[in-house]
């Protein structure tokens, strides 16, 4: 286990199993170090699994349960073709990161770190009709890219709480749930039309910089751009650009492109509203994720498939 987690992961594990706990994100030729002989990985999204590390594992590695839903730090198909199984924390933490991108859009909407400075450096001199106006958000469009668990759970939140009209793009298709009113669109359709759009897909070779300077420039010059994704499905120098020249009027960011650094000039960007990846940042959530985690692990010693599987196909070894 690369970090302590809260909640009941550990005492799970240490049940069953000799648990050694890194205490901190070793660079990789170290981490290929401490990690020969395992039979069972436990890391956080800044460990890279890849080749070289599978190799240094061994042939004993069973399972690697990733401490999150994305799996952009794995290598599946090196997983998959050495038996190995590849766990992760889907659902858990679904509504948290939800959550997340409705505080972000409202942030931004409402120009929330702007007015905070206001007060704190003492400038609020009395209540004006123009003073820090904002976008509405009520029944407002929100465009939703990757309508998979949290893109869904996000439409719900604004059409539900805010009356919002929802279109969603999403290549695997958009299936609608319930009575929630969404309109499948294409990605160009929807930077149109959307005063909010929100990024919801995993970070692959597919959605690197799938919002670029194009895209950008296709988007209202009133519309705020969310991502609680990955950092690099944005292109992060361009969405500065877009943001010091008014393209866009702004933006609500909990993912880097290289993350823990932002690009140049970002951090100026007053309209930007900028939170270091909080997504799935509450006790209740963290503490789900690492009994999730743990939990995909003792079933693989149990000869079974983590109960959250990115690669089923992978046959169980006894
Ligand atoms: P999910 O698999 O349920 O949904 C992702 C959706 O994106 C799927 O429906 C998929 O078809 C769609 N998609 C794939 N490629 C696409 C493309 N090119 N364009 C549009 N849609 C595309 O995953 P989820 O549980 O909703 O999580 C989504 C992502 O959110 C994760 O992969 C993870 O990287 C990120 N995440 C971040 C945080 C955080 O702390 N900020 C927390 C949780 C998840």
């Amino acid at each position: 286990m690369t970090l302590s987690v809260p909640g009941p992961a550990e005492s799970l594990l240490r049940e069953r199993c000799e648990l050694e706990i890194l205490g901190e994100i070793l660079p990789p030729e170290r981490y290929r170090e401490v990690i020969a002989g395992a039979d069972a990985l436990l890391p956080q999204l800044r460990d890279r699994i890849d080749e070289a590390a599978l190799d240094a594992a061994g042939p004993g590695l069973r399972v690697v349960s990733n401490y999150a839903v994305g799996l952009d730090n794995v290598d599946i198909p090196g997983c998959t073709q050495r038996g190995i199984y590849v766990g992760h924390t889907p659902d858990v933490l679904t509504d948290a990161t939800a959550d997340l991108a409705m505080t972000l859009l409202l942030s931004a909407a409402r120009r929330v770190v702007e007015s905070d400075r206001e007060m704190r450096d003492g400038r609020y001199d009395g209540w004006r009709p123009d003073y820090l106006l904002g976008q509405e958000v009520t029944g407002a469009t929100l465009g939703i890219i990757g309508f998979g668990r949290i893109g869904k759970a996000v439409a719900r939140r604004a059409a539900g709480g805010f009356a919002m009209r929802i279109l969603a793009y999403d290549p695997v298709g958009v299936v609608r749930e319930g009575d929630l009113d969404v309109e499948a669109c294409s990605l160009d359709r929807l930077l149109i039309e959307s005063d909010f759009v929100s990024c919801h897909v995993p970070l692959t070779e597919e959605t690197h910089h799938l919002i670029g300077e194009a895209e950008l420039a296709s988007m209202r010059r009133s519309a705020i751009l969310v991502n609680t994704s990955r950092g690099p499905i944005i292109d992060e120098a361009a969405l500065v650009n877009a943001l010091r020249s008014g393209v866009i009027a702004g933006a609500g960011l909990d993912v880097y492109e290289r993350e823990p650094e932002m690009a140049a000039g970002l951090a100026d960007c007053i309209t930007a509203v900028l939170l270091p990846h909080l997504g799935s940042a509450t006790g209740k959530t963290r503490a789900a994720m690492g009994e999730l985690a743990a939990r995909n692990i003792l079933n693989v010693l149990d000869g079974k498939a983590p109960l959250a599987c990115a690669n089923p196909e992978v046959a169980p070894r006894r």
